[in-house]
């Protein structure tokens, strides 16, 4: 060997692929392609940002304790039990690099989230993955694949890039028939976005089983995508083991203190709760429109829904007229995902704007 040679499963890893901003020809058009809030940021979390520039050459909080102690607060946890990280991207990467290693097991669904392939396959594990029923979580195969070689479940829920949501009784189905040596990672970046905010269940499980961790984000419902703070919560066993092997310092002053503030501002959070619930129904009902050209939109209790192509039309066709039109989405071919097109809920003249769109792309 004259050079370093980079683990082979390092190398099996297919590169992660944002949303893109810009279309083909270099345009800058309305970006309904990475679930971000199209409402913005709450105020008070901007001048909280704002105001920690007075303040650059000191470390941030390594505890982050204030930030954690916001997180409890708001929503009735045990700040002990909170881990922070640089997006809740960093702490699906902790879970996987504590506990699964070469020999090991990962499951995660088809169409899941790119980052637990990744996460799995960085520390040598091997991806397994569970069939869909149509595109949602079906709890049966995920269980079937489970093997003794198993360490880790991620179930992202709501699932991205579905949409789909798997409600309490098969979520505690699931972690039922799972062995308790079987970590089971619930990924909640969507959690607020469910219709009347129902839950699934998995704080609770967090709360009392030593095997589940939930991750959230301060990246899509807050608004706060560039700032990078996630979390996660489960048993001090599962905190303390991932603590180890933590960046210390992986989320700025500036990110703590806009995310405590963004917490505290339950107008905005509101807001932005409100106005996705009213303009994805709507969506969902002008694609239903749409169902003689074979556009179809999986039920979705996200910020996002996904858009089957099944006509004339394809979504790889569909996703370059919405490029034209101004509007860039997700298409999602490297996934498996060559019929679908996965479309943020934008701001009102946006959703008006990518259906106006569409309907002209199929000549409806
Ligand atoms: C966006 C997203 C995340 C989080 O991203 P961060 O910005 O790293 O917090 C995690 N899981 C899913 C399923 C997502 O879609």
């Amino acid at each position: 060997m004259n050079k370093p040679a980079p683990k082979p499963w390092i190398m099996d890893i297919a590169p992660y692929i944002p949303g893109r901003s810009t279309t083909d020809d270099g345009r800058t058009v309305a970006k309904l392609s990475s679930n971000e809030n199209p409402l913005g940021t709450s105020p008070a979390a901007r001048a909280a940002f704002a105001a920690a520039a007075g303040k650059l050459e000191r470390y941030p909080d390594a505890s982050a304790t204030e930030l954690r102690d916001a997180i409890a607060a708001a929503n009735g946890l045990d700040a002990a039990r909170i881990i922070y990280g640089n997006g809740s991207d960093e702490v699906l990467h902790l879970a996987a690099g504590a506990f699964a290693g070469p020999g090991d097991e990962v499951i995660h669904v088809r169409y899941g989230f790119a980052v637990y392939e990744i996460a799995t396959r960085r520390v040598g594990a091997t991806p397994v993955i569970a069939p869909d029923r149509d595109y949602a979580t079906d709890v049966d195969a995920v269980l079937a694949c489970v093997t003794d070689a198993t360490r880790i479940v991620y179930i992202a829920n709501p699932n991205n890039p579905t949409g789909t949501y798997a409600a309490r009784d098969e979520i505690a189905r699931l972690h039922a028939g799972l062995p308790p040596h079987v970590l089971l990672v619930l990924d909640h970046a969507y959690a607020e976005y469910i219709d009347g905010a129902a839950a699934d269940g998995g704080m609770e499980l967090a709360e009392r089983a030593s095997n589940v961790l939930v991750t959230r984000t301060f990246s899509k419902l807050y608004g706060l995508a560039a700032e990078r703070i996630g979390w996660g919560y489960g048993a001090p066993e599962l905190i303390e083991a991932m603590h180890r092997i933590r960046l210390p310092f992986s989320i700025t002053i500036a990110g703590q203190n806009a995310a405590i503030a963004a917490l505290a501002d339950t107008d905005f959070v509101t807001h932005t709760r409100d106005h996705n619930a009213r303009w994805r129904a709507w969506f969902a009902d002008e694609i239903a429109k749409l169902g003689n050209a074979g556009l179809r939109a999986v039920p979705s209790q996200a910020n996002f829904v996904l858009v089957v192509f099944e006509g004339a039309v394809t979504a790889e066709v569909a996703y370059k007229g919405l490029m034209d039109a101004g509007y860039i989405v997700r298409w999602l071919p490297g996934q498996g995902l060559a019929q679908g097109l996965r479309i943020t809920i934008g701001t009102e003249e946006e959703t008006r704007g990518v259906i106006a769109a569409l309907r002209g792309i199929v000549g409806a």
